[in-house]
């Protein structure tokens, strides 16, 4: 049973019923998990289920999934992927050898380390550029007319703001398609497409599954016929970056209570903003949510329901009194990623040193727990 398109439910309705997804066989009010790779025909060589040949084509429980996705996302379709970054790959994968593209620079490092070795290796021009300074996006687009634009926002772990719709606009003004990573802020708080994108892409691996248990990625798509979609999705299932039924069944199951958990994790992260803005310790805070940060207006123009749980600040002292903070800290876990019910802390210029991040930034994955008790895990951390 789907639940009607007609009827314009709220994200919270449309994520705690899986978008209507159940067991039709059992009556169960949850999907059942299907393992099976292969589906017979009838004795003529008809499939017997026409929706069913090959586990690699055709996977109920990813369907569900990326049908709730879709819904979320107000999308057209949504492929779910093994992992964001191979969400990441299938985008570029459409670039013509001899190409050139616009990515933002400063984001999710994996992202821009991966896209550097790919587009030198397909002579493709890559044109890195701070994308929340729409001038500057503008005048790359209009200097190098690139196939398609890449921006993050909020970006990670900068938290900076990308105003989307301005970005659409410059993207579509030279013919390029314009793709927004919405990681940090899910389709609980952010849906890119309403405001312009092409494509919007996820690390589902974060706040959507948001258990720390599920590696997956997505690309949700505001034109279904477009000839990229075409692309994505025939090479997604002929050359196989497909999900498995165990991890797509896991999702399903995260999604019911994406905006619940993105709610609460936003209205800790912006508890604990707070609290470290007026800490004698900390140099600067990093979060679209307070309202001195420069992103705020356009944040709060595209979010709704909170800013999200993923949080940087700046401690006095460099990477030693970083690192010191971090290893004291009691709840949060020294860990990378982000999006899950518990938090997490990471030190992110032991992983990236050469990219500008500063010595003394701590980036944390907010979670669900109760911000007084993180609030007072920070303050003993940080020396009071
Ligand atoms: N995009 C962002 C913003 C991320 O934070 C990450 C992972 O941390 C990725 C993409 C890559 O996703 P995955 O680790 O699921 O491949």
């Amino acid at each position: 049973m789907a639940l009607p398109p007609e009827i314009p439910l709220r994200p919270a309705t449309i994520a705690a019923q899986a978008a209507g997804a159940t067991d039709q066989a059992s009556g169960g009010v949850v999907p059942a998990i299907h393992m099976a790779t292969t589906f017979a025909r009838d004795e003529n060589y008809a499939p017997l289920n026409p929706d069913n040949v090959y586990v690699r084509y055709h996977n109920e429980n990813v369907r569900v999934a990326e049908r709730l996705l879709s819904r979320l996302e107000q999308a057209a379709e949504t492929l779910l992927f093994p992992s964001g970054m191979a969400a990441v790959a299938a985008v570029f994968r459409t670039v013509p050898s001899g190409g050139s593209v616009v990515v933002q620079s400063q984001i999710y490092w994996g992202t821009t380390d991966w896209i550097r070795t790919f587009c030198a290796r397909r002579d493709i021009a890559l044109h890195e550029v701070e994308a929340s300074d729409l001038d500057a996006l503008s005048a790359v687009c209009q200097a190098h007319h690139p196939a398609l634009v890449w921006v993050e926002t909020p970006s990670n772990p900068w938290l900076r703001i990308t105003d989307i719709s301005g970005a659409a606009g410059i993207a579509h003004g030279v013919g390029a398609q314009l793709v927004v990573d919405s990681t940090a802020a899910s389709p609980a708080l952010s849906q890119p497409l309403l405001h312009g994108a092409d494509i919007v892409m996820h690390s589902a691996t974060k706040g959507i599954n948001g258990h720390s248990d599920v590696l997956a990625g997505s690309l949700s798509v505001s034109d279904a016929e477009s000839s990229v979609w075409q692309m994505i999705r025939t090479d997604r299932d002929t050359a196989g970056a497909v999900m498995g039924s165990m991890e797509a069944w896991l999702l399903t199951r995260g999604m019911r209570t994406l905006p619940l958990r993105m709610r609460e994790m936003s209205r800790n992260a912006m508890a604990l903003a707070q609290y470290l803005s007026d800490h004698p310790q900390i140099e600067n805070v990093l979060y679209p949510g307070l309202p001195d940060h420069p992103g705020h207006a356009i944040a709060a123009r595209q979010m709704s329901g909170g800013f999200g749980g993923l949080l940087s600040f700046v401690v006095t002292g460099g990477s030693a009194a970083a690192l010191r903070a971090a290893g004291r800290l009691q709840l949060f876990h020294r860990a990378t990623s982000l999006g899950g019910v518990e938090s997490l802390v990471e030190h992110r210029y032991t992983i990236e040193s050469h990219t500008g991040i500063p010595e003394g930034l701590l980036r944390v994955s907010v979670g669900i727990e109760d911000a007084d008790d993180l609030i007072a895990d920070l303050g003993q951390a940080l020396g009071q």
